[in-house]
């Protein structure tokens, strides 16, 4: 998980990011209504990814709740991270 002293600015570990070098297009992991195929293989992807701690870190940062990140929904991830901070 990135530390508090880390740089918020710092996206290096994006050079790890398992959908960089994906064959699956980057709409996969934008799940229109419900779990299609596609999502399902961007949660696949996502679920062996190195970075996946940092990148869920981001979208909560950057309150990004439209995309898959981690393996997990927008959605999943703004109830987790609701719940984590009550
Ligand atoms: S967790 Fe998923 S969306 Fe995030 S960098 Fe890894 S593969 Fe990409």
């Amino acid at each position: 998980m990135l530390s508090s002293t880390s740089s918020e600015f710092d996206l290096t570990w994006r050079q790890q990011a398992a959908c960089i070098s994906a064959e699956e297009p980057p709409t996969s992991w934008f799940p229109s209504d419900g779990f299609d195929p596609a999502t399902l293989r961007a949660i696949e992807i996502c679920d062996k990814c190195p970075v996946f701690v940092e990148c869920i870190d981001e979208g909560e940062r950057l309150q990004e709740w439209h995309t898959i990140r981690g393996g997990i929904s927008g959605s999943e991830r703004r109830k987790l991270a609701s719940s984590l901070h009550d």
